[in-house]
C-alpha cells in the first residue's frame, strides 16, 4: 500500500490534482470536503451541523472528520492505497490518522505540499465561486477566514510530518499538467525505492 497526503491551503489545487493522481496510480480518493458536502446534500444531522461551520470558513470538529475517515478506510479494504485530500487539517487529525493506518499495518508514504501565494489563492477561490455553487467560495471574508484557519491550525501538519522526513514541497503555480508532472516525479522516486 502507498498512501499519499495531498497538502496545501484552500485553493491550492488539491481537488484538481487528486483527480489526476487517483487515475494515474489507482488510488482511493478520500476528500473530507467531498465527504462533508455529501452529508450536506443528503441532509444528515452531521451535514446540517457541518454546514454552518463550513459557511463561516472554520474547521469542523476533529472527531467528526476522523470518524468519516475511519469508516471510509474500513469500507475500502481492497484499496491499493489512499490519497488523502483536505485531511489531516490539524495535528490531532494527523495523530489519529497515523494510528488508524498503523492498525492496518500501513503508513503515509509521502506528504506532497502544494505552495501557492495568498493573493493567488483568494483569486482562484473567488473565481471558483462563480461556478462551483459552493457557499464558502463566493464571499471574500469567508475565503480569507479559511486561509486564516489554514495558517492557525493546518500549516503545523506539515511540521508534524517533516519530523519523519515525509514532506515534499511542490510549486502549485503554473500549468495543471506541469504541476501534475512534478507531483508524479516525487511519487515515482518513492515508489521505486
Ligand atoms: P478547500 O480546501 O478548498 O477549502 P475542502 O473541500 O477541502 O475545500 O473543505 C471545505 C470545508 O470543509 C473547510 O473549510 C472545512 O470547513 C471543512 N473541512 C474539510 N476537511 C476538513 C477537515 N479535515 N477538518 C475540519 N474541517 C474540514
Amino acid at each position: 500500500m502507498f498512501n499519499i497526503i495531498l497538502f496545501g491551503p484552500p485553493g491550492s489545487g488539491k481537488g484538481t490534482q487528486s483527480e489526476n493522481l487517483i487515475a494515474a496510480y489507482g488510488l482511493q480518493h478520500l476528500s473530507t470536503g467531498d465527504l462533508l458536502r455529501n452529508e450536506i446534500a443528503n441532509q444528515t444531522v452531521l451535514g446540517l451541523e457541518a454546514k454552518s461551520i463550513m459557511d463561516q470558513g472554520q474547521l469542523v470538529p476533529d472527531q467528526v472528520v476522523v470518524g468519516m475517515i475511519s469508516s471510509a478506510l474500513d469500507t475500502n479494504p481492497q484499496a491499493k492505497g489512499f490519497l488523502f485530500d483536505g485531511f489531516p487539517r490539524t495535528v490531532a487529525q494527523s495523530e489519529a490518522l497515523d494510528e488508524l493506518l498503523r492498525l492496518k499495518d500501513t503508513e503515509i508514504g509521502v506528504v506532497l505540499a502544494l505552495e501557492v501565494s495568498e493573493e493567488e489563492l483568494v483569486h482562484r477561490l473567488l473565481n471558483r465561486g462563480l461556478t462551483s455553487g459552493r457557499s464558502d467560495d463566493n464571499n471574500e471574508s469567508v475565503v480569507r477566514a479559511r486561509i486564516k484557519e489554514y495558517h492557525n491550525k493546518t500549516s503545523v501538519v506539515a511540521e508534524y510530518y517533516s519530523r519523519s522526513n515525509k514532506v515534499v514541497k511542490v510549486k502549485g503555480e503554473g500549468t495543471v499538467d506541469g504541476i501534475f508532472a512534478a507531483l508524479c516525479s516525487e511519487i515515482d522516486k518513492r515508489l521505486s525505492k
